[in-house]
This record gives C-alpha cells, sequence and structure tokens, in this order.
C-alpha cells in the first residue's frame, strides 16, 4: 500500500532530509499526510507599502526598483535593494547570503512576504520569503499557507513541498472509515476533503469543515476504543465479593488520626464496590494533601482480611517507597505480610518476592510498574490501587487487573479534571472525590517575588530550620530529556546554596539523572529530618510527603505549569505547621504575571486549573505527555467539548446497533480501531 511506503519514495528527498523528518517521529506517506499544521499564515490580503505595519509579518507585492548590491555591515555580508509599489518603496535585506544578489531581476515584479523594521532611518524587510510573479499569478500570495511543526534544521518549505506531493498521490488511496450514515447526520466532509484543506485550505469555510471531520474522527475512534476495552473489561468483571471484617474498626482506631468527612464518604463508596460481587473500578481524585494514601490503606486491609491479596502501584520509587513505609506503620499490629518491588530491587530478593506473591505467603505487593511484568503472578489479587494514574495507561492499568480473580480497581489521582473529560478518559469508571482537606491545615501562604528577594527569602528559611522545619528548592525541569545546562544549573545552585549561604546547614540535591538507589538515600534523609534544605528538580512532584517540610521556593517559577506549581506547592502544608510558597520569577510577561497571581490567591486545585486554562488556552495546561492524557494529533480535549459531546453520541448508538462492529459499513472503523487499541498510542497515551 502507498500509504505505508516510506518517505524515502517522494521525489526530491536525500537521505539527510529523511533523517529529519524520521526525528519528528514521520516516517511513512501516512505520517506526513497526518503531519497537520500547527498554525497558518493568512496571505490572502496583500499590504501595500504604505500600509504595512512596523515589527510585523507583511505581505507584499512589489517591484525590484534598485540593483541588489552587496555590501559589508561589520563583519557580516548583506546583499540590499529597494522595491517598490505605486504608494511607496521600501529596502530589502538579506544577511550572510551574497548569492541572493542573483535571484532578482531590476524591473521585475515578486511576492515579498517577511518582517518590517526600521534600521538606521531606512524601513527595511529582513530575509523575506520571495517569489517571482508571472503575468500576476503566483504560488503564495493569495493563499492560506500551513505552518508545520518543524525541526529547527527542516525548512517549512521542504515539508510542505512534500506533504503537496505525498497528498496528491496518496488521496486516491485514503480510506475514509467514518459510515456514510455518521457523515450525514453529523455534517462531515469526506477523508480527502479535509485532508486536503487541513493542509491548503481554500477559504475559511473549508479549513473548518476540514478541522471538524478530522477531529470527529480521531475522537470517535478514541471513544469507541475506549467503550470497546470498557465492555472486554465488563463482560469479565464478575468479582468475588468482600465483607468489612471484624477487625476494621481497630484498623480505623489504630490509625493516628480521624477520617475526615470526605474521607468517610469515598471509603463508603468504595465499601459497597467491595462488599459488590462484580469488580469495582473507581476513580478517586482528591487535591494534593486531602489524604488519599490512607484510603489506599483502608481499602487494602479490607481485602487482605477476607484473604485475598493487593497490589499498590505508583509512579515513582521515591513514591512507592514512602507508601511502602506507611502501610508498614498502619498495619503494624496486624499481621499483613508485604514487599516492596521496584527497580531495584535486586535480583535475588525479586526471585523470592515473586514466589511468595505467587504461593500467597505474601498478602500485600507496593510497587513501580514493575508489577506489571508477566512474571508477576498474584492468584489471589482482589484488589489493585494505582496512584497518582495519570502517569500511567489504560492498557497498563486494565494488565494489572488481569492478574488474579478479576480484582476491583481503584485509581487516585491530584489531577483536577474537568466533568467533560473525565468522561471520555474514565467513562469506564465511576467517580469518588475527595473534596475536603483534613482538620487543622492552614492554608499554604504564597507569595510571587522577584530574584532581588533572595537574600530575604534565604533569611526565611534559616528562620524556619532553627525552629524546626525544613525547606524545598525547585528548579526547573532536569528530567530524563534534560539539557546539561539545566543540570549544571541545578548541581551548581545547590554548590552555591551549601558554600555560599548555608554551610550551617545539611543540603540535599535530587534530580531526574541520579540512579534510584541515590534518590532513595537523599530522600530519607530529607524525611528523616537530617537533610534541612532539598535542592529538587520536579522529581518530588508527585505524592511526596513529608510533613515536617514548610518551605517551598520555585526558582524560575515562569517555567512551570500551574497545575504542575500546584503539585508542588502541595509538598508542604502536609502537617500542623503554617507553610509557604515562594514563587520566584523575573519574568515580566503580563500573562505570567497574572498566573503567579492564582497561585497567591487560590490553592483550590479545581480553580487554579480552571483559570489557567482560560488565561493560557487549553492545550498547556495539560498538553504535555507527562500527564498522561492522550496526545491528539488535532484535536483539543477542551475546546472541541461540544464535538466530544457529538462523538459520545454517535458512538453509544453505533455500538448498540451493531456491538462487534460486523456490519459491512464499519468494517474500516474495526480495523482502525483495532490499530488504535493495539498501536503505540493506546499503550503510551492513554
Ligand atoms: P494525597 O492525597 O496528596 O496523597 P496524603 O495521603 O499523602 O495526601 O496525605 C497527606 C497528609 O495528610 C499525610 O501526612 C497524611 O498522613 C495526613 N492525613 C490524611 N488523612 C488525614 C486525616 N483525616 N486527618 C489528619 N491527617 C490526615
Ligand atoms: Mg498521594
Amino acid at each position: 500500500m502507498f500509504l505505508e511506503q516510506s518517505i524515502m519514495d517522494l521525489k526530491g528527498v536525500g537521505e539527510q532530509t529523511i533523517k529529519k523528518f524520521n526525528k519528528l517521529g514521520l516516517f511513512t506517506i501516512q505520517d506526513l499526510i497526518e503531519h497537520y499544521p500547527k498554525e497558518y499564515e493568512d496571505r490572502r490580503k496583500i499590504t501595500k507599502i504604505q500600509e504595512t505595519v512596523m515589527d510585523e509579518e507583511n505581505n507584499i507585492i512589489a517591484t525590484v526598483a534598485s540593483r541588489p548590491e552587496v555590501m559589508k555591515k561589520g563583519y557580516k555580508v548583506i546583499v540590499k535593494f529597494r522595491i517598490k509599489d505605486d504608494t511607496g518603496s521600501i529596502y530589502v535585506v538579506f544577511y550572510g547570503q551574497p548569492y541572493m544578489k542573483n535571484n532578482f531581476i531590476v524591473g521585475e515584479t515578486y511576492n515579498f512576504y517577511g518582517k518590517i523594521r526600521r534600521q538606521y532611518g531606512c524601513i527595511e524587510m529582513e530575509s523575506p520569503e520571495y517569489e517571482k510573479v508571472d503575468n500576476g499569478i503566483t504560488q503564495k500570495a493569495n493563499k492560506i499557507i500551513p505552518i508545520y511543526p518543524a525541526t529547527q534544521k527542516l525548512s517549512q518549505k521542504v515539508i510542505r513541498q512534500l506533504i503537496e506531493q505525498a497528498l496528491s498521490l496518496a488521496l486516491p488511496e485514503v480510506e475514509d472509515v467514518l459510515p456514510a450514515y455518521i457523515k450525514e447526520l453529523y455534517k462531515l466532509k469526506s477523508k480527502s476533503f479535509a485532508l486536503t484543506h487541513i493542509h491548503f485550505p481554500k477559504d475559511d469555510e473549508a479549513f473548518f469543515e476540514a478541522r471538524k471531520r478530522l477531529v470527529f474522527e480521531e475522537l470517535f475512534l478514541l471513544q469507541l476504543s475506549l467503550f470497546v476495552l470498557k465492555s472486554e473489561f465488563l463482560s469479565r468483571s464478575k468479582g468475588i465479593s468482600k465483607k468489612v471484617p471484624e477487625s476494621f474498626k481497630a484498623f480505623v482506631e489504630y490509625l493516628p488520626f480521624e477520617f475526615t468527612g470526605a474521607q468517610k464518604r469515598v471509603m463508603k463508596e468504595i465499601v459497597k464496590d467491595l462488599k459488590s460481587d462484580y469488580a469495582g473500578n473507581r476513580l478517586v481524585q482528591g487535591d494534593v494533601g486531602s489524604g488519599k494514601t490512607v484510603i489506599a490503606a483502608a481499602s487494602l486491609f479490607i481485602v487482605i482480611k477476607n484473604n485475598q491479596q493487593g497490589a499498590l502501584m505508583a509512579p515513582t520509587e521515591v513514591l512507592a517507597k514512602q507508601h511502602y513505609e506507611f502501610l508498614q506503620q498502619v498495619f503494624e499490629p496486624f499481621n499483613i505480610k508485604m514487599a516492596l518491588l521496584t527497580g531495584s530491587t535486586t535480583a535475588k530478593e525479586k526471585r523470592e518476592i515473586l514466589a511468595k506473591l505467587k504461593s500467597q505467603e505474601l498478602d500485600l505487593v507496593v510497587g513501580t510498574h514493575a508489577l506489571i511484568e508477566d512474571n508477576v503472578e498474584m492468584p489471589a489479587l482482589g484488589l489493585v490501587i494505582t496512584d497518582e494514574q495519570h502517569r500511567f495507561g489504560v492498557r497498563q492499568r486494565l494488565k494489572l487487573s488481569e492478574k488474579g480473580q478479576t480484582p476491583d480497581v481503584i485509581v487516585m489521582t491530584a489531577t483536577p479534571i474537568p466533568r467533560t473529560l473525565a468522561l471520555i478518559l474514565y467513562g469506564d469508571m465511576d467517580i469518588s472525590i475527595i473534596d475536603e482537606l483534613p482538620p487543622g491545615r492552614q492554608p499554604i501562604k504564597t507569595n510571587a517575588v522577584d530574584s532581588s528577594y533572595h537574600a530575604r527569602i534565604y533569611q526565611f528559611m534559616d528562620k524556619h530550620i532553627r525552629e524546626g522545619r525544613q525547606c524545598y528548592v525547585i528548579c526547573p525541569m532536569v528530567e530524563e530529556n534534560e539539557k546539561q545546562a539545566d543540570l549544571k544549573s541545578v548541581t551548581e545552585y545547590t554548590a552555591y546554596l551549601k558554600e555560599q549561604v548555608f554551610p550551617h546547614f545539611n543540603i540535599g540535591l535530587l534530580h531526574g539523572k541520579m540512579k534510584p538507589k541515590e534518590k532513595n538515600a537523599v530522600m530519607e534523609a530529607f524525611a528523616s529530618g537530617q537533610v534541612h534544605i532539598l535542592v529538587s528538580t520536579t522529581v518530588v512532584e508527585v505524592g511526596v510527603n513529608v510533613p515536617n517540610a514548610t518551605v517551598m521556593v520555585i526558582e524560575n517559577a515562569e517555567r512551570f505549569g500551574l497545575a504542575q506549581l500546584h503539585q508542588l506547592r502541595g509538598r508542604v502544608g502536609r502537617g500542623k505547621h503554617q507553610s509557604y510558597c515562594v514563587l520566584v520569577s523575573d519574568s515580566k510577561n503580563k500573562v505570567t504575571k497574572k498566573r503567579l497571581k492564582i497561585m497567591e490567591e487560590s490553592t483550590d486545585g479545581f480553580v487554579i486549573a480552571d483559570t489557567d486554562l482560560k488565561l493560557r488556552g487549553p492545550g498547556d495546561f495539560f498538553g504535555t505527555k507527562q500527564h498522561g492524557l492522550p496526545e491528539m494529533k488535532i484535536a483539543n480535549l477542551y475546546t472541541d467539548a461540544k464535538v466530544l459531546k457529538e462523538v459520545q453520541k454517535a458512538a453509544k448508538s453505533l455500538l448498540e446497533q451493531d456491538k462487534d462492529l460486523s456490519l459491512p459499513e464499519h468494517q474500516g472503523l474495526k480495523v482502525k480501531l483495532l490499530q488504535t487499541i493495539e498501536g503505540e498510542q493506546m499503550h503510551t497515551a492513554l
């Protein structure tokens, strides 16, 4: 099939170009035609020279009025010439490209597109895109030009040309998987119309129709696959009902605190699931610090006392270890045998743990995604809990729940997810919300300041550490894909704090490049109070709990999303002491300032998420893969909520009609659906 052929088979692509396309994740013709523009340049409007706008891109048609001259400007070679139309004239300048001199003929007319600046009193268009106008006809002027996601080394022109070529060859082969009746009902254009006009829109209307069609298809496939996964799951979801054991009361009394009202309510909902002989499937959503871990503990307790096994999966080793220690503590008098299984468990220990899980000598295993591996056998598995779910995929979730005796599934997350989105992502789950913080928590006091405050911040930290508290200092990024420069900066900053500012305190450093063992050692030292200040990248973002830490300083706060700032801030304010968060940023950007202001004004994850969406628009908030939302090629899970509703309706009625997609008009869809479920998309994105 042509669509599956390599980009290599197109005309005019060499090895080097291919490599660059591959870097963008583009390998086949299909990839290419689904590489949608990220934005467009509207070049339908030609601006007269007199009306051009300074410091902006302008699109003009003008005649070359002076011979291009090569000259030196400092140590740079430039080519400069004058162009004019019937309203005036300006200069065109190219930097470092002396050969440009030969590309223009005096008296000929060209379309120029580029930024206009005032330079030493001259008005100049700098290194414009240009094209000769033949008999009044141009390729680009009067058109809407697509701008593609690209790497620096791959020019828009090359991408555009190849996509144009691929489209013209591929369109006859493109299959339209949407059944005709759905297209008619929801007024959707054909697939080939959509592909043509998403890349090269004829006009606004064609663009909107093209986009709607593609968004619909993408969401439709996502929704259908989730429905299908769900029904697969439901069809064998008769579980084993559990009873609340008598010892549960003793367990609750043994806890160092009383449940909040919200925790009690959520426990009731979970207990209902556990008692029922259907396997429950529940999402527990609760803001940072709302006390989700103890809910996990109580649920596991019930299941284990019914002679079944439990598994608790966390996204990082540090977090898994912390959960393990918490459970050891609260289960201490209750004779529950548990093990910790992570990437750094030795092979020998692991073998032992696996054997004991299999023979049911162990009641409970806590770990990272190592738990999903096939060799982990738990014949009596009755409850699977995954914490901070947004880092795991649906697939992973299902995989874990395939072990044992159709276990109940609980997923816990602090990510505030809007309702519509929850419906599509967790359409298969019941949702419980912990909407109350444990008593006695004072709201975290937050201040956004610029770096001139550093001396005061250090004094503030000093005072709190002397009173027995601990502090976090967060530096941006430095995770898996970290840049060397960032790594250097966090290490250097730590050294600076150690030597110049806090020689009298112990300072620990935590970043993504460290080995799990080293990370654990630092976290332990911090948790035990040995380390006073923990300098860290966002690796502490998820779940870490050190209630004695009361000051959180976030450097370069503008570089974080609000959701992330909220998560980070949630590391303090977890105990009885008043906690503080200082956001340091020198950004003068208005939106940034507003965003940081929201952080000063609110501590409610939902409010923060909502305001952030309004300020920055969608995309940024959850946009990153890190949050585990499906990466959409074109749909936007927020702004396309209207289409999402139509899609849900359409998907439901389709499955009601034809549960296994056996009708002839659903065959194309079925193939595509299986690809979606099996493919990368579901593995990594969902
Ligand atoms: P998260 O929901 O962010 O995972 P945790 O489960 O880590 O929150 O709980 C945060 C802190 O609050 C922990 O120190 C925990 O022991 C404590 N905690 C949880 N529930 C209560 C409660 N009902 N009363 C007092 N403290 C609680
Ligand atoms: Mg947690």
